[in-house]
């Protein structure tokens, strides 16, 4: 049912919007085209292939963002964030499948091509393990594969203050049950649409001996490792902790990390790791944004996330966490533009290992347009537009999603728009009722 970029047979399929972000301007008059693949195999200005790409008139067409921190099932707690332990004890496997895809298909229409699943809801709902131990993940990596999304899924330890259905037996059964979500992930999927990362749930609250195996194991995989880092006590940080072990290095991601100190800062900075930051989370715990603008000084990449989803809406994390920086620094401007964007795109890409983030050749045609005559941006040209979105669209004005030269959004619906919409509304009904 999908519409097909690239039609059965044919070698290569091609787009020509009137305007094309190609990763330091917007231009016109610029084709781009995709093999059957879906990798970006050439741009053109050529007559001919002008004429034979399909026009997407009055539309600008952005590389897909990445999502680089999701809680999936956490969008099932929407507008209940008081009722944490209710949705715990509620929601069963169809659940947190629904809730996945509903989570899945709304980052489509917020031009969300790629997301980092931080994946920690590991049992039953009565804190019994499954069967299979990776079941759970087994149905959110299933709902992005419905949903057309590509997903890293990091799976998570938690520490044993946390509620039972997030516990795992301890770290080496962390490892076993990582080694066997990665086969199974590699016997069903392509390689670029679904891969596994590690997590740690909170840095600093894992025994260190169980650090060591977790992040060591990342480390002798090469998987992404990525961990919520709170305030430190007093002494030494749990990122120096980290650093200490000899295992911070640039595939390390900090998620939130809203209370960085200078010596955190230079440690990311030093290893070349990132920051995923969380604005919309961050601020409602009424925590600080890190400071971005030290960290990429000391040599660190940025990233965003969406974190539990009280929003889902990357774009508005870009343009949070640079109206926060404002307020907090008094000045007019702390990251340019491009930045933000970049931050929302290619910085997802490498803390997640995906191969997105930017149109370039031999990378995925994972894009979004943008109508050009909605209300939000209209009148905007090639010099404007990029902040005109940063700070002024609405999500109304993302038309078309397009992931591996796939159509997966059209004029904003997805081919199983109404279907995932009524499963995920049947469901918060019997959860809440
Ligand atoms: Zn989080």
């Amino acid at each position: 049912m999908t519409q097909a970029g690239v039609p059965h047979g044919s070698r290569e399929g091609g787009w020509l919007p009137d305007l094309v972000y190609t990763g330091e301007k917007f231009e016109s008059g610029l084709a781009f085209f995709a093999d059957a693949t879906g990798r970006i195999t050439r741009f053109s200005r050529e007559p001919a292939d002008l004429a034979t790409a399909r026009r997407l008139e009055g539309q600008a067409a952005l590389p897909g963002l990445v999502n680089a921190h999701s809680h999936a099932w956490h969008r099932a707690l929407r507008g209940r964030a008081e009722s944490l332990d209710r949705a715990l004890a509620g929601l069963g496997e169809e659940e947190v499948f629904d809730t996945a895809r509903m989570v899945f298909l709304e980052m489509l229409t917020a031009g969300i091509t790629c997301v980092g699943e931080f994946h920690f809801l590991h049992a039953r709902p009565d804190g019994s393990p499954w069967p299979e131990p990776h079941h759970l993940a087994a149905e959110i990596i299933r709902a992005a594969h419905e949903v057309g999304v590509r997903i890293a899924l990091l799976n998570t330890a938690c520490d044993l203050a946390a509620p039972a259905r997030c516990r795992q037996a301890g770290a080496d059964a962390w490892v076993r049950e990582t080694e066997a979500l990665g086969r199974a992930v590699e016997k069903n999927y392509p390689a670029d649409e679904v891969w596994i990362g590690a997590g740690v749930h909170t840095l600093g609250a894992l025994p260190p001996d169980q650090l060591k195996v977790i992040a060591g194991h990342a480390r002798a995989q090469r998987l992404r490792l990525h961990a919520h880092v709170p305030a430190a006590a007093a002494g030494r940080t749990p990122l120096a902790e980290l650093a200490e072990l000899g295992l911070l290095d640039k595939r390390f991601t900090a998620v939130d990390a809203g209370q960085l100190g200078d010596e955190d800062v230079k440690l990311l900075g030093a290893a070349r790791a990132l920051l995923c930051a969380c604005p919309t989370g961050s601020l409602a715990a009424g925590q600080g944004v890190a400071p971005v603008e030290k960290l990429i000084a000391a040599g660190a990449g940025v990233a965003l996330g969406t974190d539990t989803h009280a929003r889902t809406d990357l774009i508005g994390e870009a343009r949070l966490l640079e109206l926060f920086q404002r307020a907090a620094t008094g000045r007019h401007s702390v990251l340019a533009v491009p930045a933000l964007f970049h931050a929302a795109t290619v910085g997802g890409a490498r803390s997640l290992g995906a191969t997105g983030g930017a149109l370039e050749v031999g990378r995925p045609a994972d894009f979004f347009t943008v109508n050009l005559h909605d209300p939000s941006i209209a009148g905007a040209d090639a010099s404007s537009l990029l902040a005109a979105i940063v700070f002024g669209f609405e999500r109304r004005a993302i038309r078309d999603v397009w992931i591996g030269g796939r159509q997966r959004l059209a004029a904003g619906r997805h081919v199983m728009h109404g279907p995932i919409i009524g499963r995920f509304s049947d469901g918060q009904k019997k959860l809440w009722a």
